[in-house]
């Protein structure tokens, strides 16, 4: 095998190129760098989440006016009460 200079794609170290190989992500990288990949990769997982039978969108929002002072009956508090609650606050 002709041998040349080859950078690690990690590290950035100058090996030969029989002392790289490459990697699951792809990369040539050296002995100290190589990692396999990570066995929860390839884990099945169940879905424990099941969509629901049937469905329907939400109903859009409807807004009622309300005009609390010319509808109201009796006296309004239109400015801030005065007075305390018996314990200075
Ligand atoms: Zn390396």
């Amino acid at each position: 095998m002709r041998e040349y200079n080859a950078t690690c794609d990690r590290c950035g170290f100058e090996y030969k190129n029989h002392q790289l190989k490459q990697e699951w992500t792809g990369l040539m990288v050296c002995e100290p760098c190589w990692e396999p990949r990570h066995p929860q990769d390839f884990a099945k997982i169940p879905r424990t989440e099941k969509a629901p039978p049937w469905t329907r969108p939400e109903p859009t929002d409807e807004f009622v006016t309300v005009d609390y002072i010319s509808t109201s009956v009796g006296t309004q508090e239109t400015t801030i009460p005065s007075g305390d609650f018996g314990n200075g606050l």
